[in-house]
């Protein structure tokens, strides 16, 4: 459908963007509601594809890989790339810098990421609900702080066009649109059990946390039919 993966393991992700072989280097972590919206927006499935990785976030994009004779065989959550960068980070002193969230929610994380990770520096924090004017604001913080890593948390597609926009701009080594991992690591939303992670079932966890998703989930089985659709076309 145009959305270029990557087929890498978490670890492998991590290792990619802690090399700091490549600055800026973004990681972008589509699932299947992503992948909808930008089947039909150029825009954004062009800047999705200019990604350094673009990874599997959902269990949707494994099966239709599977489907469709693909190989890429596991999930890489963006929300565990992250776990792994900050706890790569947090070995070697670097910084970390939390923008996106309601009021209050960037710094939540911060205070917990201190606690979990302990030798990390949080350079920065900002919620995601900005005007222009603050926006500018926000965007000399980065530049000031320059950040080892910057997680975007302003949604899909907002969050996207935003790195597109100010990441050779920004200072910021690694930058990851993170979308709600900011809500869990602040506390304020709870990560699925290990089982239903295991199972593929995280999906069907969130959506019996949050009903008011359902709008948003009816994508992934509209995704997969398309999927076999396609694969009967092979
Ligand atoms: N968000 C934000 N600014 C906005 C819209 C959303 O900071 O203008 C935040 C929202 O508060 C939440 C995060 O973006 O913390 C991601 O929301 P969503 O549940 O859509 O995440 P995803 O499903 O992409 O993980």
């Amino acid at each position: 459908m145009g959305v270029l993966f990557d087929n890498y393991t978490i670890a492998q992700t991590v290792q990619k963007a802690v090399s700091f072989e490549k600055t800026p280097f973004v990681i972008f972590t589509p699932n299947p509601e992503i992948v909808q919206a930008a089947k039909k927006d150029d825009e954004f499935r062009c800047i999705l594809n200019q990604a350094d990785i673009v990874t599997p976030d959902g269990i949707g994009i494994v099966y239709a890989s599977k489907i469709l004779g693909g190989n890429i065989r596991e999930r890489a959550a963006g929300f565990d790339i992250c776990c792994g960068i900050l706890e790569h980070l947090a070995q070697k002193g670097g910084s970390v810098y939390f923008f996106g969230g309601k009021p209050g929610v960037a710094q939540a994380a911060a205070e917990k990421v201190r606690e979990t990770y302990a030798g990390i520096r949080v350079c920065g924090t900002r919620d995601g609900y900005f005007n222009a004017e603050q926006e500018k604001e926000i965007i000399s913080d980065i530049q000031e702080k320059c950040p080892d890593l910057l997680l975007v948390c302003l949604g899909a597609k907002k969050q996207e066009m935003w790195i597109a926009n100010h990441k050779d701009s920004l200072h910021a080594k690694i930058l990851i649109g993170a979308g709600g991992s900011i809500d869990v690591l602040a506390g304020k939303t709870k990560r699925a059990p290990d089982l239903f992670i295991k199972l593929g079932l995280e999906w069907f966890y969130r959506l019996i946390k949050e009903p008011s998703r359902i709008g948003r989930m009816v994508q992934l089985p509209l995704f997969l039919s398309e999927v076999i659709w396609k694969r009967g076309k092979i």
